[in-house]
């Protein structure tokens, strides 16, 4: 090639190489402000699971369970909306806004994030009970799908192909691992329902006449029915140890599981976060300037 062809192809590189970068620059921010949405979202999640574990409140708790998930959701929306805002505020003033944290926070911007972030959370298919921790003693946080347990002991070699299958994708469901061998987990435990067995054999139950009042009243009087949960070999060991000496014990499960029919909420912190995004060419956008105009 001659020293001129070699010129016009290295100025040629120079050009499409300064092209590519003026087509990528914009998008830089908008990925920059919800890859710090996203990951504010997740860790205020996880703070939520951390706090349920402190509260000794679970998924299968009444009442707190749903309610505690519920207040996690909120809370890591509105973690998301900050470092959105705080990450909007360094792209257009290239100043670190961590050193004055709450500079700037508006109750109204994190009520609005709490409560778009749940709704979006719900319509997008996430479930508030299962933000909470596991217990091993009940229905996991992960569960999706479960078998009829028809022997007292063992799955049968159908059951553990399903839940074979099952374990693979969904995961655990205390904890929501795919690693490793799968357990049928009967749930509620053996050692619950002998419990229950030998209780209504002594109590009033035990008269048929108040049996058949009980069935009338749609009073459950028979065995509870067990149902057969995939289950990871690491939560099997702690649950045997946990249920034999009667006592409660919370796992933790992945924050963010790919598993069950929707993981579309995953990504409800970024979209909120995205709420806040203006591009820098319009460096005062809206909300920038009402934000401003309030502070000074
Ligand atoms: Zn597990």
């Amino acid at each position: 090639m001659s020293r001129k062809g070699e010129h016009e192809l290295i100025v040629a590189c120079r050009e499409a190489g300064r092209q590519l970068a003026a087509t990528f620059q914009p998008v830089v921010p908008f990925l920059l402000q919800a890859g710090v949405s996203m990951a504010a979202y997740t860790g205020g999640l996880a703070a939520a699971q951390a706090a349920g574990m402190a509260l000794r409140v679970s998924c299968a708790t009444p009442i707190a369970g749903p309610i505690g998930g519920l207040l996690g959701v909120g809370l890591a929306s509105a973690a998301s909306g900050q470092a959105s805002i705080k990450c909007r505020q360094y792209l257009q003033d290239k100043q670190n806004p961590l050193l004055q944290p709450w500079k700037g926070v508006r109750a109204e911007d994190l009520l609005v994030d709490a409560v778009l972030g749940i709704a979006m959370f719900k319509v997008m298919g996430g479930r508030f009970r299962s933000v909470m921790p596991s217990d091993l003693s009940k229905v996991g946080a992960i569960a999706r799908e479960s078998l009829p347990a028809t022997h007292a002991e063992y799955a049968t070699d159908a059951s553990r192909v399903e839940l074979a299958r099952y374990f693979r994708r969904d995961g655990c469901h205390h904890c929501g691992t795919r690693r490793g061998k799968v357990i049928g987990d009967h749930m509620p435990p053996n050692k619950y329902v002998k419990q229950y067995i030998a209780t209504a054999k002594r109590s009033l139950l035990s008269n048929p006449y108040m049996r058949q009042m009980a069935s009338a009243l749609n009073i459950q009087t028979g065995t509870p029915r067990q149902r057969y949960y995939p289950q990871c070999t690491s939560c099997m060991q702690k649950q045997s140890s946990a249920i034999r000496n009667d006592k409660k014990v919370l796992v933790f499960h992945q924050v963010l599981h790919h598993g069950g029919r929707s993981q579309s909420w995953h990504y409800a912190g970024a979209l909120l976060g995205m709420r806040h995004y203006s591009s820098t060419s319009s460096s005062g956008s809206s909300s920038a300037k009402d934000s401003n105009g309030r502070r000074r």
